[in-house]
């Protein structure tokens, strides 16, 4: 077999078979492929797709290319849950502990940022203390104890998917269907949960810009996992703005304790409860709203908020700082973004906003870079909010004073205003299961 051979068929949209899409990936892996082969053929899958049979095959190569983590001895039914990437997209840090408090098993490998979105791991590494890279045997120990352990993922899962990933990042191959739906499925196979629920986010802040791309993404996904014999749900939730009110690692993590302290912003309630409503129904095979009335039950009666207290302590955070969240380092520099117009917030572009946070220290701009922990927005106005001219309309924090003027030109620029009222945007578009 030849790794040109493989590119011409793909690039004549020929249909790949499961020995040749074993032989490049496994190549790949092994280093026997070269980087500039696999990125033409890369560039030759944006442009004409997988079927099917060629996305399980990939799926399943990727899937098996490391280590499949074995969870059979951890009692009780596994859920998993993934996002396909946002900007303060915090949900599991919410909904983690509510499926435990409900009685799932949730053992959770998470990633860190990438590009303009945050990762839990980033976000938990903001506790003090906290471990994310315990040994698996006490991993599997935590959640047969507590119900729940969210930890990093293992050098060694799904390699193909790291080295394809990096790849993609650096050769515009990112927003591919079929290489976005193998990339996320492929670590939910090798995490070894029995059910997955997938957040599909869709907008501008997004890789799937519109509801036909985003409910296509997800009805492959729930495919693949099918196929696997992973139960699979998908979300299609809004990502035209960001959700909550805060980006950033600790400024997230505060606004995820509020939320199972019966406070926070209603969108990240609604799209938190939406989540691990799905994740209850699944698990415990029971209906829709019988998992909705559990899942409020453990938000109001405070078991979620003990089931967050719980994972940080087993993960040697400092719990302390969970019950009082004015632990959390401050950043040095704050500023107030003035809105330049009086009107309506008309759009968001969420991408550049994720970036602005990105600038202020948040998140990396290279894989080397370290994140300032307590950087980040505050965003207290919204699309479809009226505002008035010099009215503070966000919150800048850094420790990076110099990067301040620039941030809120940024910010400022990633907002359309205009004078017609605007409906609120909708949260939550689609379900498929
Ligand atoms: N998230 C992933 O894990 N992979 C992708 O390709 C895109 C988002």
């Amino acid at each position: 077999m030849r790794m040109y051979d493989i590119i011409e068929k793909k690039k004549n949209n020929q249909k790949l078979s499961k020995e040749e899409i074993e032989y490049w990936v496994m190549g790949y892996v092994n280093n026997k492929i070269p980087d500039y082969q696999v990125a033409s053929l890369l560039m030759a899958i944006c442009f004409n797709g997988l079927d099917d049979e060629e996305l399980t095959n990939l799926t399943m190569t990727m899937a098996s290319s490391g280590e499949q983590v074995d969870l059979s001895s951890i009692n009780g039914k596994k859920v998993d849950k993934h996002s396909s990437g946002g900007v303060g997209d915090k949900t599991t840090l919410i909904v983690a502990p509510i499926a435990a408090a409900c009685g799932c098993k949730v053992a959770k490998m998470s990633g860190r940022g990438l590009g303009y979105t945050g990762g839990t791991i980033d976000k938990l590494e903001s506790i003090e203390g906290y471990n994310t890279a315990i040994p698996r045997d006490k991993f599997i120990k935590q959640v047969n104890d507590i119900g729940i352990s969210l930890i990093g993922q293992s050098g060694n899962l799904t390699p193909a998917d790291k080295k394809i990933y990096a790849l993609r990042d650096v050769t515009a191959t990112v927003e591919s269907i079929p290489l976005i739906a193998s990339s996320i499925m492929s670590k939910k196979i090798a995490a070894g949960s029995d059910y997955i629920v997938l957040d599909v986010k869709m907008g501008s802040g997004a890789f799937m810009k519109n509801l036909e791309t985003a409910k296509e993404l997800a009805q492959k996904m729930v495919n693949i996992g099918k196929l696997a014999k992973r139960n699979t749900m998908a979300v299609i939730t809004n990502m035209d703005v960001p959700l909550g009110e805060n980006i950033g690692n600790s400024l997230e993590v505060i606004e995820s304790i509020d939320i199972l302290n019966g406070k926070g912003p209603k969108d990240l309630l609604e799209v938190s409860i939406a989540l691990a409503t799905s994740m209850v129904m699944l698990c415990k095979n029971i209906p829709e709203e019988e998992a909705k009335n559990e899942v409020i039950k453990v938000i109001n009666n405070g078991e979620a908020f003990n089931k967050l207290k719980e994972v940080v302590k087993a993960q040697s955070g400092n719990v302390s700082w969970i019950e009082d969240t004015s632990k959390f380092p401050k950043a040095k520099f704050k500023i107030g973004v003035k809105s330049p117009k009086t009107g309506y917030i008309k759009s968001m572009q969420t991408e550049n906003i994720g970036k602005v946070a990105c600038k202020l220290g948040a998140g990396r701009e290279t894989k080397e870079d370290t994140i300032d922990y307590s950087a980040g927005i505050k965003i207290l106005k919204k699309t479809s909010e009226f505002v008035t001219e010099g009215d503070i309309i966000a919150i800048l924090y850094t420790n990076k004073e110099e990067k301040l003027d620039e941030a809120t030109k940024d910010y400022l620029n990633a907002l359309e205003f205009t004078n017609e009222e605007q409906d609120k945007p909708k949260l939550i578009y689609e379900i498929i299961s």
